[in-house]
């Protein structure tokens, strides 16, 4: 009789969860119906350049944004950010990524062309809510890594024109711009250099906003210094929760909020949790590592399968951090200086993603986290896309006004 009783109970807890929870589900899609959701940091553009046929308007099994997909998770709009991965500074270098550059630009113009019914390309917030309300999704395009510029401040007024919105200064090595947060070699300017000053003046002048994810401390307390307009960190989180020089620390975060300017919470595993020691995982990457280097030059087809190769792996080995792991971060910030100065920026195809939201058709699950943890529609909307939106449109009417 009482293993009746019991069994009835346990029936009903499991009918009042899936209610609550499918409620939180709709509640979430209503919330995203009425607001702009942005992820302000997506290295998509690699995979379109690398060949393999990656098409992003049709649904993909491998890697982690395409259009139907950001459908799914109901995210509005996507930063394609082309990554330039650091090489030596010399004039032939910079005019070979110069050039590099633009071809990216060219086949994300032409992927948009192909896939015009279901994405566009946005300019600003305004042109993503236009295209949302016309049921597409939005690319807006960053650069990560000021290495392009070269020695060259006309560039920066070229690439806006073409349609960035915003410059990672640096990536993992010292450039001329700044030192990295993570340049083996340790600091080479003390922060910005004298050319990196001139940069984020141009930058403030034509409305391209400074993104501080990836560059050193000081690099970091230099480019507030310098810059007239609120800056942004597409792509990091707090030093408290995970200690790494790719995130901010508290008195960081406090001259972030003097600035006006936004931190993107990334949802890379590593940024989010501390890595635990790993051995397994450790020799088999190693290996992996080992067999590929051997090959030498890599054919576009062997990138997309080595990639594909190191990631089955890292879901087999690794424990990745989840969206509560995310929230906390996001929770933080909005503890030590409010709920202002965050949002949301994946590093999707550059190594973000998460035990339970691995891709982009997932996005929701943060959404759900934060109704769960008592956030209004109205926080909710600035941490998807408000607190960013009123950042670019903050940088665009400076460059107006200048
Ligand atoms: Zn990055």
């Amino acid at each position: 009789m009482r293993t009746k009783y019991f069994l009835l109970l346990l029936c009903l807890i499991g009918v009042s969860c899936t209610t609550s929870e499918e409620k939180i589900s709709r509640k979430a899609e209503r919330m995203h119906d009425s607001f702009l959701s942005i992820d302000t940091h997506s290295d998509t553009p690699m995979r379109l350049t690398r060949g393999g046929g990656f098409d992003p308007g049709i649904r993909n099994d491998r890697g982690c944004v395409d259009f139907p997909r950001m459908k799914e998770g109901r995210l509005d709009a996507e930063f394609f950010a082309i990554f330039l991965g650091q090489g030596p500074r010399t004039p032939e270098a910079f005019e070979k990524v110069h050039m590099q550059t633009l071809a990216t630009f060219d086949s994300i113009y032409a992927t948009l062309a192909r896939n015009s019914s279901m994405a566009a390309i946005a300019l600003t917030p305004e042109d993503a809510q236009r295209n949302k309300e016309q049921g597409k999704v939005s690319v807006f395009i960053g650069i990560e890594n000021g290495y392009p510029l070269g020695n060259d401040l006309s560039r920066i007024k070229q690439y806006y024109d073409l349609g960035s919105r915003y410059i990672t200064l640096c990536h993992s090595s010292n450039n001329d711009i700044c030192d990295s947060s993570a340049d083996k070699t340790g600091p080479e300017h003390n922060g910005l250099s004298a050319f990196g000053e001139e940069v984020v003046r141009e930058m403030n002048c034509v409305g391209m906003m400074a993104d501080v994810s990836h560059i050193s401390d000081e690099s970091f307390y230099d480019v507030l210094a310098v810059s007239k307009a609120p800056v942004i960190a597409s792509h990091s989180s707090c030093r408290a929760l995970c200690e790494s020089p790719r995130n901010l620390d508290d008195d960081m975060l406090q001259a972030l909020k003097k600035n006006g300017g936004v931190i993107q919470i990334c949802i890379l595993s590593d940024y989010l949790r501390q890595p635990e020691p790993n051995p397994a995982y450790e020799e088999k990457a190693k290996a992996l590592r080992e067999k590929w280097s051997a090959m030498g030059e890599l054919t576009d087809e062997q990138q997309e399968q080595r990639w594909a190769e190191y990631s089955a792996l890292r879901q087999e080995y690794v424990r990745l951090a989840t969206v509560e792991d995310a929230v906390n971060h996001i929770e933080h910030v909005v503890d030590v200086i409010g709920i202002d100065y965050v949002g949301i920026g994946t590093d999707f195809d550059g190594g973000g993603g998460l035990q339970d939201c691995p891709d982009v058709s997932m996005m929701k699950n943060i959404t759900k986290e934060l109704i769960r943890r008592g956030y209004s529609r109205d926080e909710i909307a600035k941490i998807w896309g408000g607190n960013f939106s009123r950042v670019m449109r903050e940088a665009q009417s400076l460059a107006v006004s200048q």
